[in-house]
């Protein structure tokens, strides 16, 4: 690959650290994305800066993964874990902390691609001091999960507020389905412009092993059923109705039948009571013995686990885009998942996996129970899966398009924020 010098950008992730352990304290998607993303550009040719916000003091300031690509860590508010929602008051010293560094190095990052709506305030902010371009990604859009949590937190009009403000101004958004597009249409804003750029994944280093070999690696045996769930712990993932599907499922009191729950961190986090709770619902159900709980999955066993399940489940009340399909897919599993969000756009009904109500536990066992009852079926399933990853979610792919749209954004003028914000 030929390297064409190109203008540095930043990607900013405030929350989202892109160097930090994936499965603990509300680490997930957002930090794969933002690495997976600022690896890809990098290759390309882009000089990448990631920031983040310094979560522990013992946390290096720059971490260098390539030669082009490095995470940043600015020090704003307690060197600490602070739960996303409440990030909101330390966001300005981030800010005069990233304008400093840019003074501090002379680098003058003329586009920004800002995560999740902490950092789109970000952006918002240094718009309002000098011309530039901004991108920007929700992750997750304010107005969707209200409608799905029971306690509204106190920084939601505040983040309702950021976020359509991001929408009609930011330079353009990505959305990474074409269900977050029509949501952002129908609930944030009618104006703004909207490209859709899925999230990848790494069909290079998922289904490569067999599945007998993987099994054997982690003790599994070639007759066991195994169903696999990985993801933080966060009641809107619906762990719970995993759970109670096993429960009726009709392999229930076979020895074979095995539920993995993968990810997870130190009890005491906000993660640790969701766990707790799971745990405490496995043993009412009495799934003790069929269910394994793994704690984070690194990165280098990702693979087996993946290759290992008969059916990875994602269960989740909504989501976005939901990177576990795709990895499951790539790794030749199918995938049983609610039918919401990003999950109806990467899952296929009948031909990648299957789609079930969300919350519904007994839709979600029909269909567990479909897939492990017909294992040639569940193969071809599989096979259909990967080849739809690897046309579609792709990480090299994903760059590629953001590479096109960067260089377009580049090519027109900067622009500055002047209206005044309401909050
Ligand atoms: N993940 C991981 N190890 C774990 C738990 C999760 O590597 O122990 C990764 C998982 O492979 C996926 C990401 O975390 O890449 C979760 O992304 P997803 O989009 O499914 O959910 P989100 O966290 O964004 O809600």
């Amino acid at each position: 690959m030929t390297f064409q010098p190109r203008t540095p950008v930043a990607l900013i992730s405030i929350h989202g650290d892109p160097d930090i352990a994936i499965g603990q304290e509300e680490a997930g998607g957002q930090n794969v994305y933002v690495r997976q993303v600022g690896e890809a550009l990098a290759t390309l040719g882009w000089p990448v800066d990631m920031f983040t916000r310094r979560s522990h003091p013992e946390q290096p300031l720059i971490v260098n993964h390539s030669p082009n690509c490095r995470t940043i860590r600015l020090i704003a508010g307690p060197e600490e874990f602070i739960p996303r929602d409440q990030g909101f008051p330390y966001l300005l010293e981030f800010v005069d902390k990233f304008q400093a560094f840019q003074t501090e190095t002379g680098i003058e990052y003329e586009l920004i691609h800002t995560n999740y709506w902490l950092s789109g305030w970000v952006g918002l902010e240094l718009k309002k001091r000098y011309p530039l371009r901004q991108v920007h990604t929700y992750h997750s859009i304010g107005i969707v999960k209200y409608q799905s949590v029971p306690d509204i937190p106190q920084i939601a009009q505040t983040r309702l507020n950021i976020d359509q403000l991001c929408l009609e101004t930011a330079e353009r958004i990505v959305a990474t389905s074409p269900q977050e597009q029509q949501f952002l249409r129908e609930l944030v804003s009618p104006l703004g412009k909207i490209d859709i750029i899925p999230c990848g994944t790494n069909i290079e280093k998922l289904g490569k092993i067999s599945k007998t070999d993987a099994r054997e690696k982690l003790g599994f045996n070639s007759e066991d059923k195994i169903v696999f769930y990985i993801g933080r712990f966060d009641s809107r993932k619906g762990i719970e109705t995993l759970v109670r599907a096993m429960a009726e499922s009709k392999f229930r009191h076979s020895p074979n039948l095995k539920l993995i729950i993968g990810g997870g961190s130190r009890s005491g986090c906000s993660d640790g009571l969701e766990c707790d709770r799971i745990r405490k619902i496995v043993h009412e159900l009495g799934l003790n013995d069929m269910t394994l709980f793994t704690g984070r999955i690194l990165d280098e066993d990702l693979p087996l686990y993946y290759r290992a399940a008969d059916v990875c489940v994602v269960p989740s009340h909504y989501e976005p885009f939901g990177l576990v399909a795709i990895e499951s897919m790539a790794s030749y599993t199918p995938v049983v998942a609610s039918d919401v969000g990003g999950l109806k756009f990467t899952v296929i009904p009948e031909v990648t996996g299957l789609l079930c109500p969300p919350k519904n536990h007994l839709a979600f066992t029909e269909a567990i129970d479909r897939i492990l009852s017909h294992p040639e079926w569940a193969k071809k399933l599989g096979e259909a899966g990967r080849k739809q990853v690897e046309a579609q979610f792709s990480w090299s792919g994903v760059a590629l398009k953001l590479s096109e749209l960067y260089t377009q954004l580049l090519s027109e003028p900067a622009q500055r924020l002047t209206i005044k914000q309401k909050f």
